[in-house]
């Protein structure tokens, strides 16, 4: 007999799920929501397809590749698995998903939380054992202890001719301030150095609920994106902003960078530079002269690093509006720059523009896009030689540290590799002195005292 308060060893053993998160941090950050829920409510997580009872998969619908990466995963899973339940963007078109995969257990799409827990208690029921509630207050996440994204809406307004999100993942949906400075305060206690802030659309956060005002530590913010970064440069953390677009009440932010209350570090997806070009994409603030903002943030903050997207080979882009791309790239002097070749997704509206760019046309354009861009990257790097700056430790190995400075947002950027670096510790600050840099990268030494 077991002790009436302990339950057999047996039942106790956790039901096992396996979770594979695929797309971008929007969807890493629902994967961290229904895992938090998931370890809350008693599951293990596996970390292989073998060991898990039944394995989840969110799936991104992006372009094209990313359906197919979608679909190859869920066919991985079901080889090595068989119990497989689908959501994310894909999950939105589940005859996509059904006809290639007619086994899976579920289908539920973006951001149906709800949907995916009910069919996970359907196909293998929740192990309650009160002496399992060993979920940390900042729930779980996917990323590295010492940084965070920090989801403050869902879905976008925009209605970007090649973009198929709103119809994915539906109209603009934010948080109110105060819940989304909670969760920041609750994962900077819990040891988060940077916060990554993110959503289809930074700079429109509010506009839905009108901008509602909240109480957080005894003061009134209201739901918006100057009173969101101000607040958030409160906790001590890193703050990164990312998906801005460039409207005018941007600009304020750019004084909020030069007093060091967020990172001077902009990730703004331009996408093009030619205005014809940006008009048959209906992109936000496309009328704006950017290139004229540009020069005035960088008179406002000098080390701002700007980041940004763009797409090449847009149906109808002439000789003449790529070269005009070039031209915009070369004066604005973006520091971090990646580009995409054009391709058509299921459902846009850019599928019915006249004169579809030839894939060897679209190639050429991406390699002289990309030339242009390392020149400037490897001019801009060369800039900071010599300079002494604070980062953060990401990894270490017998090579050194790999961290990056206020210029680097993970994943997407370059890094600063520390030569003498090996005794640091991933989650560290370090101040270093930068000594060489290549066309993406900078190479560093731990600064003297
Ligand atoms: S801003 Fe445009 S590209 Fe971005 S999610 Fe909205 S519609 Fe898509």
């Amino acid at each position: 007999m077991n002790p009436p308060h302990r339950r057999p060893a047996a039942a106790r053993r956790s039901a096992n799920i396996g979770f594979v998160s695929l797309g971008c941090p929007k969807a890493l950050v629902d994967s961290e929501r229904i895992l938090t829920t998931l370890r809350a409510e008693g599951y293990g997580i596996s970390p292989s397809y073998e060991q898990a009872d039944l394995v989840v998969v969110n799936t991104c619908g992006f372009i094209d590749a990313a359906i197919d990466e979608s679909l190859q995963t869920i066919g991985e899973a079901l080889e090595h698995n068989g119990r497989v339940i689908v959501t994310g963007c894909l999950g939105a078109r589940p005859e996509r998903i059904l006809e290639r995969h007619p086994h899976v257990l579920k289908v539920t799409g973006p951001h149906d939380y709800a949907g995916v827990l009910e069919a996970v208690h359907q196909h293998l029921p929740p192990p309650h054992d009160p002496f399992l509630d060993l979920v940390p207050p900042q729930g779980i996440r996917l990323t590295p202890r010492h940084y965070a994204y920090l989801k403050i809406s869902e879905g976008c307004n925009n209605s970007c001719s090649f973009c198929i999100i709103p119809a994915l993942r539906g109209r603009l949906a934010s948080r109110r301030i105060d819940e989304v400075l909670a969760e920041a305060q609750r994962l900077v206690d819990a040891g988060v150095k940077e916060l990554l802030v993110i959503s289809q659309d930074t700079s429109a956060y509010g506009a839905d609920i009108r901008y509602r005002g909240a109480t957080w530590r005894g003061r009134e913010y209201e739901s918006r994106f100057m009173d969101l970064a101000r607040a958030l440069g409160t906790l001590g953390s890193w703050v990164r902003l990312h998906y801005v677009y460039p409207y005018p009440h941007v600009d304020e932010v750019i004084g909020l960078m030069a007093d060091g209350q967020v990172l001077p570090y902009l990730d703004i997806p331009f996408q093009h530079g030619s205005p014809t070009v940006l008009k048959r994409m209906r992109r936000p603030a496309h009328a704006e002269n950017v290139l004229e903002r540009i020069t005035q943030w960088r008179r406002g903050c000098p080390e701002l690093t700007l980041r940004s997207t763009f797409i090449v080979g847009f149906p109808g882009e002439t000789d003449a509006e790529f070269e005009e791309l070039l031209q915009w790239l070369k004066a604005a002097q973006l520091d971090r720059v990646g580009c995409f070749k054009y391709s058509p997704v299921e459902g846009a509206s850019a599928n019915a523009i006249e004169g579809h760019v030839p894939p060897q046309v679209q190639q050429e354009r991406y390699e002289r896009f990309m030339e242009c861009a390392a020149a400037i990257s490897t001019e801009r790097l060369q800039r900071r030689v010599g300079q002494r700056v604070r980062v953060l430790v990401d990894a270490v190995d017998e090579h050194g540290a790999l961290a990056r400075s206020a210029a680097e947002a993970p994943e997407i950027d370059g890094i600063v590799r520390i030569e003498d670096g090996a005794q640091l510790t991933p989650g560290e600050w370090a101040e270093v002195d930068i000594c060489a840099a290549d066309t993406y990268d900078l190479q560093a030494r731990i600064a003297a005292p």
